[in-house]
């Protein structure tokens, strides 16, 4: 170890109130690299916590499309520990384009992340990913050395960057980092990661016993893996909606880390992730045609004209448009809709009750599926592709939005479709059922259709309960509509709650320190 870091207090010197400092290590961040949502979610985030007041800053690796143009060197090396061997690295800082003051540190090693992709072709992972984020989290801790600049709290995210929880517990705690604590956000636990053990501190066995217990006595494959370890380590979990927090300590239904998530059920919490409102609003929308909002929805049908016209469907006002933008995965329940035998889809269209447009790729399968329905019926359009404006275009021109989800952990489309006017068709998991209420449980407060359980039966009864509601006519629509766009679910919102999450850690002890260094395990 190079240096002794500053403990918290030394960092503040007598004045004890200096802002919250915090960490956040990811592998995404937007504008730098996004696969998907989890990129949005940490620049809302900094950008969020930055507006509260918190001194937060991000790390992350600096990929091959990422330019130095703009960036600072920082002087030092960084020596970050993996496993029991040293790796130096270079670190450069830039700050976030949407909120300037938030510093970003990107750890350069060519060798690492000199690549194209941030964790491997579509399919396949690369098969380094342990070394290269393990790296990734132990910089972490050697930056905030080099900084002199001691977090309050390190806050992961998913498994590549999940060994940061036992980095700090088995190795940094005793090196200076006492007081900081970690958080782990957990924003698709379906993807635990590889094997935990060629970059871990320490072996499962010179865990404390409730730690390697609870690994042992479950799933040992699953287990071992990158995130049921930080799961094991971490000072807070965070899943992405309160529903989903509480599912996935269910039997069957956590991935196979039911187990150890019931064993640490007092740290689990679940905070809703927060939507950008400027980039999704239908008043002001650069991808539409045209504008509307809650009180104008009589212009909301050039848009759904102009969505119509782009996939191809006979534009007809006397039937609904139900849309969908959707990795094309079974989680999104493709299997359920469109599966030969038993798929709810396709006799559904053969009754001509409606139009149906569909933007996603994911797994051939379903792609060939649904090209196929698009060409055996006038009133299917499907777009395989990702389409940043097509998807604005189906919230803003769709009267319904499919999401038949087995699971999700937050989801993002439900909540636009609320701030577009698209009535949600919604599963009872999750994030859905966080943000979407039953028209049919109504005292006037519905926004949606939930769907009871996820098969095709129950599938085809919500779409019939839509096609139902349709028939009422554009004044009950529109009130349901009215209802859904007056909700927020905002940035603003989750980082108020990140912060008190923050806070609530920070004051709190360390768990008992762990009982040895990894230099006494050697
Ligand atoms: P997940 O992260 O599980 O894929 P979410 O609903 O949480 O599902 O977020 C998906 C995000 O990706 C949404 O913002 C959605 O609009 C976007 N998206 C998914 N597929 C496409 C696509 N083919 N084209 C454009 N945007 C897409």
């Amino acid at each position: 170890m190079s240096s002794r870091s500053p403990t918290i207090a030394e960092s503040e010197g007598a004045a004890a109130s200096l802002p919250l400092r915090v960490l956040l290590i990811t592998t995404e961040l937007t504008p730098f690299a996004r696969v998907g949502g989890l990129g949005d979610m940490i620049s809302g985030l900094a950008a969020g916590l930055a507006k509260l007041g918190v001194d937060v800053r991000v790390l992350m690796p600096r990929y091959r499309w990422i330019r130095y143009a703009g960036m600072y060197r920082i002087p030092r090396p960084v020596v970050c520990e993996v496993g029991t061997t040293e790796y130096r690295t270079a670190v450069y800082e830039a700050s976030l384009p949407s909120h300037p003051r938030v510093p970003v540190y990107f750890v350069d090693r060519l060798d690492l992340f000199d690549r194209e992709f941030i964790y491997g072709p579509s399919s396949d992972l690369y098969e380094d990913n342990d070394l290269r984020f393990g790296l990734l989290s132990a910089a972490a801790f050697s930056l905030s050395r080099t900084l002199r600049w001691t977090p309050h709290v390190f806050h992961a995210h998913d498994w590549p960057t999940a060994p940061v929880a036992e980095l700090l517990r088995y190795r940094e705690q005793l090196a200076g980092f006492a007081e900081s604590k970690s958080v782990l956000t957990i924003h698709n636990p379906a993807h635990s990661g590889p094997d935990g053990r060629r970059v871990a501190v320490t072996p499962l066995e010179q865990m404390s016993n409730v730690e390697a217990g609870t690994q042992l006595d479950g799933q040992a494959t699953t287990n071992r893996s990158s995130l049921a370890r930080g799961i094991a380590t971490c000072d807070r979990i965070v899943f992405v909606s309160p529903s989903f927090a509480e599912e996935v300590m269910q039997p069957g239904r956590g991935f196979g880390l039911e187990e150890l998530l019931r064993d640490r059920r007092d740290a689990v919490h679940g905070i809703l992730n927060g939507v950008d409102y400027r980039r999704w609003n239908p008043s002001n929308d650069r991808y539409l045609p045209g504008s509307f909002d809650i009180d104008s929805l009589d212009e909301r049908d050039a848009v759904r004209r102009a969505l119509m016209r782009e996939f191809g469907v006979p534009v007809e006002r006397g039937r609904p448009v139900i849309g969908m933008i959707a990795r094309l995965d079974e989680q999104k329940g493709f299997r359920e809709l469109l599966d030969r035998s038993y798929g709810c889809l396709e006799p559904l269209l053969k009754q001509n009750r409606f139009a149906f447009v569909v933007l996603g790729s994911g797994h051939d399968e379903f792609e060939q599926r649904l090209r196929e329905l698009a060409n055996r019926y006038r009133n299917v359009g499907v777009a395989i592709r990702f389409d940043e404006r097509l998807a604005h275009l189906i919230e803003g021109g769709s009267d319904f939005f499919l999401m038949p989800s087995r699971y999700e952990p937050c989801g993002l489309n439900q909540i636009y479709s609320l701030r577009y006017g698209s009535v949600p068709i919604v599963s009872d998991t999750g994030g859905l059922k966080d943000t979407i209420t039953d028209l049919s449980a109504d005292d006037g407060e519905g926004t949606g259709i939930v769907i009871r359980q996820n098969d095709p039966e129950q599938i085809k009864e919500a779409i019939e309960r839509a096609l139902a509601l349709w028939q009422r006519g554009p004044r009950i629509l529109n009130a349901v509509r009215q209802r859904g766009m007056k909700k927020r679910f905002s940035i603003e919102e989750m980082a108020k709650q990140y912060f008190g999450l923050y806070e609530s850690v920070a004051q709190t002890e360390a768990r008992p320190a762990a009982l040895r260094s990894n230099r006494d395990l050697r």
